[in-house]
């Protein structure tokens, strides 16, 4: 494999894509000296087969407004790989998102999935369609012309989505009931379901507990601990939230939290009541943090600015795609964070990347650190076709020991000759090798 020549191949056939050929380049780069080692998979062309989705589909969705307004909005499935389970991956709902950002989002999936040790396949989904200032009624209404579409190519076994920036527990029930009455069935076809219909404990937290436990391994490997360490965080979702409720139990103080409108510096950190406050916030359908210095006098809010100036011991980003840039980096170095572990999908840049690594710093890249989202999704598709729901404690459980393992994977494929962990080699060979296995055993398809 001859990384540039394919990497220049897919620039002409698609140009434009940045996020979708940025996300393919940091995994071949990784996995290039194995895949040259073993001529069976060039025989079999299995990166060529591999960087093109399955098959995409795009609709559109036309909905009434509260005014009695037509709005129109595009609709997407990127239905990647499935070779070793089902397609999953969650739905964006982002004004931002377009099919370079869904591309990258399932071409990473792919890789994050077979991590888990769980059976399922790589595919995203999404649309431009912009939740925030929609009444529920608005986001109802969207959310039915959506499944109007999707509900084609989905299924328990076929395709099972999930949520994502924008899609939470609110959008899955609109979805998910639309998808009921037109397949006139009841079964396990999306995760991130409410507990009393098919949903799994822990699973609204899992990418934030997930991440949190895979970043106390690196600590682990340090001999390090969270106890007294000052975390700086990105974003205020879903995923802020879940990482602020672990790291503060396991002693951790977070710092920082933002939004597209800038970030808040809380110096007294996050405790029970402000982390409560978060979920306010994001359920307030506004795009903006700034109402927490409001509400906190200790809080400082700066406009327009990110986190990443802020000293710190760890920094996780949680909010969207190359949220952390080169400049950010040197910043965060420069000021003695130790330790960056990646919770949102591709945060940080490659230049980025390239920082931490020249200062081995240890960073770990949001497939491995992440995937306790997608890894509770495949624990709540098993309790749905076993018809049973596990207990809090027996869910977390395995989400614990399902972040080792991906650890694991990481240092049996990423640690370096001088000891250093390269998390981002490690995280794809392991996932590479697993995908690109099945689809030998598979054959030409
Ligand atoms: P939420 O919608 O709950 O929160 C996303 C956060 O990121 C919000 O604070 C949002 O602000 C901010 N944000 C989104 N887009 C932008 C942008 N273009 N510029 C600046 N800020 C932005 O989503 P989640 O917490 O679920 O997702 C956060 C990250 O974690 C994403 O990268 C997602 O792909 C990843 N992830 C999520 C999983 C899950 O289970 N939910 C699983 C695995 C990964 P605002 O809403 O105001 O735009």
């Amino acid at each position: 494999m001859n990384v540039k020549n394919i990497l220049n191949g897919l620039e002409a056939k698609h140009p434009g894509e940045q996020e979708y050929l940025q996300a393919v380049h940091e995994v071949l780069e990784s996995i290039e000296t194995i895949y040259n080692e073993n001529p069976q998979y060039e025989a079999a062309k299995i990166i060529e087969r591999l960087v093109e989705p399955d098959r995409i589909l795009t609709f559109r969705i036309s909905w009434v407004d509260d005014a009695g307004e037509v709005q129109v909005n595009i609709g997407y499935r990127v239905q990647f790989n499935n070779a070793i389970g089902p397609y999953k991956g969650g739905i964006r709902l982002h004004p931002s998102v377009n099919l370079s950002i869904l591309k990258f989002l399932g071409f990473e999936q792919i890789f994050k999935n077979a991590l888990t040790t769980l059976p399922m396949g790589g595919a995203k989904g999404g649309s431009d369609f912009n939740p925030k200032g929609k009444s529920d009624g608005e986001i109802m209404r969207f959310c039915q012309g959506f499944m109007l579409e999707l509900w084609r190519i989905i299924g328990p076994n076929t395709d099972v989505p999930a949520g994502d920036i924008g899609t939470g527990g609110r959008e899955i029930g609109f979805m998910y009931g639309m998808y009921k009455k037109l397949q006139m069935e009841n079964t396990g076809v999306f995760t991130g379901k409410g507990l009393n219909w098919g949903g799994s404990l822990i699973r609204p937290e899992a990418t934030g507990f997930g991440g949190t436990y895979f970043t106390k391994q690196m600590l682990d490997t340090k001999k390090d601990t969270f106890k007294g360490k000052i975390v700086s965080l990105s974003g205020f979702g879903n995923v802020t939230w879940g990482v602020a409720l672990k790291v503060t139990e396991f002693g951790g103080k977070v710092v920082t939290i933002s939004g597209p409108d800038g970030y808040i510096y809380d110096k007294k950190g996050l405790d029970a009541e402000k982390i409560d406050y978060l979920l306010q916030l994001r359920a307030s359908n506004n795009d903006i943090v700034s109402p927490y210095a409001e509400e906190f006098s200790e809080a400082i809010f700066y406009p327009g600015e990110k986190p990443w100036g802020v000293a710190c011991d760890i920094a996780m980003p949680c909010a969207t795609q190359n949220e952390l840039n080169g400049d950010d980096a040197i910043k965060l170095v420069a000021n003695g964070a130790k330790y960056v572990a990646e919770v949102s999908n591709m945060g940080c840049t490659p230049e980025a990347v390239d920082v931490f690594h020249k200062a081995k710093i240890l960073y770990a890249p949001g497939k491995a650190v992440n995937a306790g989202g997608v890894a509770v999704s495949g624990l709540e598709m098993s309790q749905n076709a076993m018809k049973l729901n596990w207990t809090l404690e027996e869910v977390d459980a395995k989400l614990v020991q399902i972040m080792t393992s991906i650890h694991e994977a990481c240092i049996k494929f990423g640690t370096q000759d001088d000891g250093y962990i390269n998390y981002v080699k490690g995280a794809n060979i392991a996932g590479f090798i697993k995908v690109a296995d099945a689809m030998l055993d598979q054959g030409i398809i």
